[in-house]
């Protein structure tokens, strides 16, 4: 398809969606634009970032992400309006999450959204599309308007960054919050832990990123990490928080390594369903450790990061490798694999640099 018939689709009553049928198998479909029905919100977008969910999702599928319309991170301007919908006009510039609570299962009532029993019942994939339908539920908890100072690809960081806010959220939950100059270590230097130093930097604290490989030490460096190391070795017991952004079994044991006594652990990133790790018990228990999980975000979080994007607090964009046409998702998604690149922005057609 040319260039032509895109700008085409853009202006006509038709939409382009990519989808994710199978692991590392990409489809680009046509169809035709959803009209919202009461409480949704259609949206052309305007920038959709790649994630390290979606990676995985690309290599082997996710147990709560159906193959199906691909991406969630986005921003956009609105294209249609279902009955209901009063704060919003269309044409105006948006931003959302892909999933709200419902709001009255037990963990929603307890105060636990980020944990709700029908979070992913309703979710608004395909970021990677000329057109989102939002779910009414979003469109009540999660959709804000985009100011005009933010870039559409700045916008669509709220997700990412909401989840960043939850896991500080936790991080610091009914124990000592570690500001002590040099005491945070985040273990992994791609998009994540990287959005995570911006964040421990907005809070004044000084941040050490365990990062392999010097490219990625050194953009963390440019970021504000205050010192980069290649492993954890000799580190032990040094730090007061540790958050784990690799993502694997022997990054996980680290994290414990390396937290002072009566310090405080998150475990940011997730590994699959029923993975063992063996950690350190002695020094869990003798050393008073606190370990937690983080997962996902509340519509507080999202409110947050939303006001965090707002302010200008964080300069996100730095964290994009690249801006590239949608068109070139399969070669995006390429580059991932191959860990070239941290994240990329994808521009719809017709490409403006005002949208970027
Ligand atoms: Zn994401
Ligand atoms: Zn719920």
């Amino acid at each position: 398809m040319g260039v032509g018939d895109l700008t085409a689709i853009a202006a006509s009553s038709r939409m382009r969606q990519a989808l994710l049928t199978a692991p590392r198998t990409l489809n680009w479909t046509e169809l035709e634009l959803p009209q919202p029905k009461a409480g949704e919100v259609l949206v052309r977008t305007r920038a959709a970032l790649t994630c390290g969910t979606d990676l995985k999702t690309y290599r082997r599928g996710h147990p709560k992400i159906p193959f199906g319309p691909f991406g969630h991170e986005a921003s956009g301007d609105i294209a249609a309006l279902g009955s209901g919908v009063d704060r919003f006009n269309v044409g105006d510039p948006v931003m959302w999450v892909q999933t709200a609570p419902c709001g009255s299962c037990a963990p929603c009532r307890d105060g636990m959204e980020n944990l709700c029993e029908h979070l992913t019942d309703e979710m608004a994939l395909g970021a990677y599309a000329s057109h989102v339908l939002l779910p009414a539920k979003i469109v009540a908890r999660n959709l804000y308007a985009k100011p005009a100072a933010l870039r559409y690809i700045e916008a669509a960081f709220l997700e990412p960054l909401a989840c960043i806010v939850h896991g500080w959220s936790v991080l610091q939950r009914g124990g000592r919050a570690s500001t002590r100059a040099g005491s945070l270590a985040i273990i992994g230097a791609g998009a994540i832990g990287l959005l995570h130093v911006l964040y421990a930097k907005h809070a004044g604290m000084s941040v050490t990123v365990i990062a392999h490989g010097e490219e990625r030490a050194s953009l963390a460096r440019e970021l504000g990490a205050d010192r980069t190391l290649p492993s954890s070795a000799g580190q032990s017991g040094n730090f007061d928080a540790v958050i784990e952004c690799a993502g694997t079994t022997s990054s996980w044991r680290e994290a414990v390594e390396l937290a002072a006594p009566c310090g405080r652990v998150l475990f940011f990133s997730g590994l699959p369903a029923d993975t063992d790790v063996s950690l350190d018990a002695g020094r869990m228990h003798y050393q008073e450790l606190t370990c937690c999980g983080s997962f996902h975000f509340t519509p507080d979080d999202v409110r947050t990061a939303r006001d965090l994007l707002t302010e200008g607090a964080l300069p996100v964009k730095r964290l994009i490798s690249a801006v590239v046409p949608l068109d070139r998702l399969a070669d995006v998604f390429e580059r991932l694999e191959q860990r070239n690149g941290l994240k990329y922005a994808l521009i719809p057609e017709p490409f403006e640099p005002q949208w970027v």
